[in-house]
């Protein structure tokens, strides 16, 4: 498999460690981690021109690009605040599962992991509470 360039692979990194602080969420402790999923989506954008998720398989990734729902952030991180990738998590390296439906595999395979940092992240999701709050209220 081809290395992406250097360029991408810091404007990735850059990347991640701004997400991570808009977002409350740590990088992982261990280094090598954060560094290969940063290298995988670096690559993504070499080949299909967006940071897909690296921790998917997709029979047909520039297919999956239009759709956006793994594009970095992904769907799930922007609602549940949850990475299954790992590369935005506690300090102690794990994912955030609390706002996770219960039988999502998230749940099932580290239980429920409190979010450190409540009041940032979840994008998406408030935008929807605030829909909500807006057609319960006739507004
Ligand atoms: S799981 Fe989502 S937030 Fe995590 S690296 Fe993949 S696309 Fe990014």
């Amino acid at each position: 498999m081809n290395e992406p360039s250097a360029a991408n692979v810091d404007k990735m990194w850059a990347y991640a460690r701004k997400y991570a602080e808009k977002s409350g969420t740590s990088l992982h402790p261990d280094r090598s981690v954060t560094e290969t999923v940063v290298t995988g989506l670096a690559r993504h954008i070499e080949q299909v021109g967006k940071p897909l998720c690296p921790c998917n398989f997709y029979p047909d990734p520039a297919a999956e690009a239009k759709q956006r729902r793994w594009i970095c952030a992904c769907d799930e991180m922007q609602k549940y605040k949850y990475c299954h990738c790992l590369l935005f998590v506690t300090p102690e390296g794990l994912p955030i599962t609390e706002y996770l439906p219960e039988d999502h595999e998230g749940r099932q395979a580290y239980g429920v992991v409190t979010d450190p940092v409540p009041d940032k992240g979840r994008a998406m999701a408030r935008v929807l509470d605030r829909h909500q709050a807006e057609t319960s209220t006739g507004g």
